[in-house]
């Protein structure tokens, strides 16, 4: 069985959430099994921990881009900072609106959360239209850090998120793919 079949046997489709027709691709059992957890997590520090895709910081997406994120940073030996929904974060912040299918959200990430030039790896769970990326994204180079790739465990590509980050120059890597 190679990864990517371990993985997805590990994740949880439930049908109509958060609404109907929606095909919900839940992460929590990867993460309820210690031997699983720790596959998910080497897969991610294996591949980051070499000196050419090692970065200086990891950010990630809330919510379940903090779980991945803050246990991949601590394992590469490195700082984490979060990128969290409007509202959250107490100190100064940017802020970058996306569209979702219906309306638009806002992310926010502190001023002093980064330096000009770092290097930072960017991760979520899960990668759909790739717009909850691509306002990370945005919000990183706000603040004149390079964003050297996007990470998350899932990638659905028939929603075409994660050719259109790779359309836009930045390299992704997922683990598991649901067509
Ligand atoms: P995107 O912005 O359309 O790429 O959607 C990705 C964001 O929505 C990520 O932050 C995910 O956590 C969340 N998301 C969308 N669909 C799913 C899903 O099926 N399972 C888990 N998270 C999802």
């Amino acid at each position: 069985l190679g990864i990517q079949d371990f993985l997805r046997h590990h994740i949880r489709t439930v049908p109509d959430w958060p609404a109907p027709g929606v095909q919900f691709r839940d992460i929590t059992p990867l993460l309820q099994e210690p031997q699983v957890f720790r596959v998910l997590i080497d897969a991610f520090v294996h591949r980051y921990m070499g000196r050419a895709l090692r970065p200086d910081l990891v950010a990630g997406l809330d919510a379940r881009g903090f779980i991945i994120g803050a246990v991949v940073a601590y394992a590469l030996g490195v700082g984490f900072v979060p990128i969290r929904k409007k509202g959250r974060l107490p100190f100064t912040t940017v802020a970058q609106t996306y569209e979702l299918e219906y309306g638009s959200a806002t992310m926010e990430l502190h001023t002093d959360a980064v330096q000009a030039g770092d290097r930072v790896l960017l991760i979520d769970d899960l990668i759909a239209t790739g717009g909850t990326m691509m306002a990370g994204r945005k919000l990183l180079e706000k603040l004149g850090a390079v964003v050297t790739e996007g990470a998350a465990i899932v990638d659905l590509p028939a929603l075409g998120g994660s050719q259109r980050l790779r359309d836009t120059g930045l390299p992704v890597f997922t683990l598991v793919d649901f067509k």
